[in-house]
């Protein structure tokens, strides 16, 4: 799960991360008084989850609080699309609004999940301010990283050595280091699945002495452990996720859309990643990730279903579960109860193994839908390639139904 800039910019604050004064404001009559409050040249930001508002104009730069209106109304209600946003962009309810500071250099700084290496993982570079992946593809050696040994934790000296490899000034490596231990404290502290401030910005404090300070902020978080964290869990804002993925997220499960034309309803995140490998191998393409929990009932998997349904580009969908604590049995009646409230006509395979599965192909053979049974992954996946093939070529030549 995602925040907004301006939240992780108060866990920053929290840890002690300096970050520019700032407000929000949710109509341009808010942000003009927040520029009054705040004075001086200022940033209205678009709040939205994804980064590259810069270069997409959601981030303006004003003198006077009626500038600030007006570049909150230029922004506020409006969808923006960057280029992390894909085509349908993410809706602008909130702008941020910053002391705008003169930068003299932009730096990276991240620390993510390195799931290889059962670390995490911390990524810096003096090339900020850009997308880190540019510069990785373009300037690798551009780019510092150090994995942290879960049990002994990030080290002081761990930072130094970065601060030098990155051209942080002498003068201000200790406070590069205090930034990347506060970093990591929140990071451990708050579940995170991944933190990063580009750009951590090379600045004049108010005395006229060099320090850094983090222009912008990123949040993720380990989805299952929001449960332990529900200050963070209550920042989720559902109307920056994709809606599929954001129903499916209320639903309990595990879902990630996809582009292609297969939709796989599954049980076990192994499991799913075998169904989407075989649906490849037999020429289709995954158009849905999905890992119903293992506690699965009828509704979750209705539920679950009708997402898959609701998925644009789906023409088949293969079921592939194997019951060990799940009742496949549910299953099927989830799978059927979805089926006979959308008459849907796209071909369905199911492979249903393990607890009650004769149980559960009974009820698919009795439901009298149009529902193929397979007795393995592999039967499955070549049966829905085949069906969603023959269906096509009755679609492009419709006489010959005749
Ligand atoms: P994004 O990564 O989505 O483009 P950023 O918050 O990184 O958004 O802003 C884009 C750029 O705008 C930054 O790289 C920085 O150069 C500039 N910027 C952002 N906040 C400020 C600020 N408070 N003062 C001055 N410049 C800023
Ligand atoms: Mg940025």
């Amino acid at each position: 799960m995602n925040i907004h800039e301006y939240q992780a910019k108060e866990l920053f604050r929290q840890y002690g991360i300096p970050v520019p004064d700032g407000l929000t404001a949710a109509t341009p009559e808010e942000a003009e008084s927040a520029a009054l409050r705040l004075g001086g040249p200022l940033v209205v930001k678009a709040q939205v989850q994804a980064g590259g508002r810069g270069q997409a104009g959601g981030v303006k730069l004003v003198r006077t609080p009626p500038e600030a209106g007006n570049a909150a109304a230029a922004l506020l209600g409006r969808v923006l699309r960057t280029r992390q946003t894909g085509a349908a962009g993410k809706p602008v309810h909130q702008v941020l609004l910053e002391k705008a500071l003169d930068i003299s250099h932009e730096y990276y700084l991240s620390l993510s999940i390195d799931s290889a290496a059962e670390q995490v993982a911390l990524v810096a570079s003096g090339e900020g301010g850009m997308d880190i992946e540019e510069v990785a593809a373009g300037r690798p050696e551009r780019i510092c990283r150090v994995n942290i040994d879960p049990f002994i934790g990030l080290r002081a000296y761990q930072l130094l050595e970065l601060a030098g490899a990155i051209g942080i000034p002498p003068s201000l490596k200790r406070q590069f280091t205090s930034i990347g231990l506060a970093l990591y404290r929140l990071f451990t502290e708050k579940d995170c699945a991944m933190l990063e401030i580009n750009p951590l910005a090379l600045v004049e404090n108010g005395e006229g002495k060099p320090a850094l300070v983090a222009l912008d902020a990123k949040a993720g978080f380990d989805a299952g452990a929001l449960f332990r964290q529900p200050d963070i869990a209550a920042l989720r804002d559902r109307a920056q996720e994709p809606p599929l993925e954001a129903r499916a997220f209320d639903a309990g499960l595990n879902y990630v859309s996809l582009k292609g034309n297969i939709g796989c309803l599954v049980i076990g995140a192994g499991l799913a990643m075998a169904t989407m490998d075989a649906i490849k191998l037999f020429g289709g393409e995954p158009g849905n990730f999905l890992d119903c929990g293992s506690n699965s009932k009828t509704e979750d998997s209705r539920e679950a279903f009708e997402i898959i349904l609701a998925e644009p580009g789906i023409e088949g969908i293969l079921v592939n579960v194997f019951g060990g604590i799940t009742q496949t049995d549910l299953v099927a009646a989830g799978v059927i109860e979805a089926l006979r409230r959308h008459r849907e006509q796209l071909p369905v395979v199911v492979r249903l193994e393990g607890t009650g599965s004769a149980e559960a192909n009974r009820l698919l053979l009795d439901s009298g839908l149009n529902v193929q049974l397979a007795g393995s992954l592999t039967e499955g996946a070549e049966m829905i390639m085949k069906l969603v093939a023959s269906q096509k070529g009755r679609k492009s030549r419709p006489g010959a139904m005749l």
